[in-house]
């Protein structure tokens, strides 16, 4: 598949997630992704446009989204509280699940290594002509890149495919993961074209809409959970029934991968004060006050 050019100078090359190539004063190559080939394809369409680049940027660390880096040849900019998670494989798995992670569940960890050129930027600031937006919550370091009324948004909400699919966002903190899709609904707003790293570009009324599905989404949650915890419920207990209840696909993926966003609102729930935390019999229990 080819580049589609998006924008004057903005060209995206579709993918889960989905490259985008800036013909700026530099050429920048914003979160190249992951694959065997991804990198030849990235690299044979940029010679298409006699285009050469030294510089990629990531909307933040998780593995998918930076594993060809070290083909590219380029120097990585990351948001500067994930610079240890771009350049060593541990804190790149403990930003994801918590700890060390299955290999065979994200193959893409498991082939990418410690990552040599790493340099990091701020929010709210330019960096080679692009300007840096904090939407975290998907991770500690999730930047949206704005580039004329373009928003590259990566994981900081999701196609409707993708929703479905899995049943909930993956975010390590709702609030935070929340503000981000609020701030989106102001850019989808103001008429800005949205594109996310895994699903279409929306803009317009689609994008307004888009962002309300993803907001609306991740407050069932919430709500589905409190009435879950109206009994007492262990972790396993209470996702099995949330997965049921959202017709997710239950596998041995979704059931690990979806601990950490039910974490993440329980985490918020108990600070809030809506649920308490149980010892039972040896277990951890939580139920709604
Ligand atoms: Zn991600």
């Amino acid at each position: 598949m080819g580049l589609k050019k998006i924008d004057d100078n903005l060209y995206l090359l579709p993918g889960s997630p989905s490259t985008l190539i800036a013909n700026l004063d530099e050429t920048i190559i914003i979160d190249p992704g992951k694959g065997k080939d991804r990198h030849k394809d990235i690299l044979r369409e940029m010679r298409k446009l006699s285009l050469e680049s030294k510089i990629s940027l990531a909307t933040h660390t998780h593995a998918d989204h930076i594993e060809v880096v070290p083909k590219l040849n380029v120097t990585l900019y990351v948001h500067e509280s994930e610079f240890s998670s771009a350049k060593y494989k541990i804190v790149r798995e403990i930003i994801t699940v918590g700890s060390k992670m299955f290999n065979s569940f994200l193959k893409e960890a498991d082939r990418l290594n410690d990552i040599e050129n790493v340099k990091t930027f701020s929010w709210d600031e330019e960096i080679f002509g692009i300007k840096t937006i904090q939407l975290n919550g998907h991770s500690p370091g999730m930047t949206g890149f704005v580039i004329n009324n373009t928003l590259y948004a990566g994981d900081s909400f999701f196609g409707e495919n993708l929703l479905s699919k899995v049943g909930m966002p993956y975010f390590i903190d709702y609030d935070l993961f929340m503000n981000s899709l609020n701030k989106l609904l102001d850019f989808a707003e103001k008429g800005y074209t949205l594109v996310p790293s895994h699903g279409p570009i929306v803009s317009g009324e689609s994008a307004v809409e888009l962002i309300r599905r993803n907001i609306e989404t991740t407050e069932r949650l919430e709500s589905l959970i409190l009435e879950l915890l109206s009994a007492k419920r262990c972790e396993d207990s209470l996702l099995k029934e949330l997965m049921k209840k959202l017709g997710t696909d239950i596998s041995t993926f979704t059931l690990y991968l979806n601990r950490v966003p039910l974490r993440a609102i329980l985490t918020k729930l108990v600070n809030e004060n809506k649920v308490e935390i149980i010892e039972d019999d040896g277990l951890l229990k939580f139920k709604s006050r």
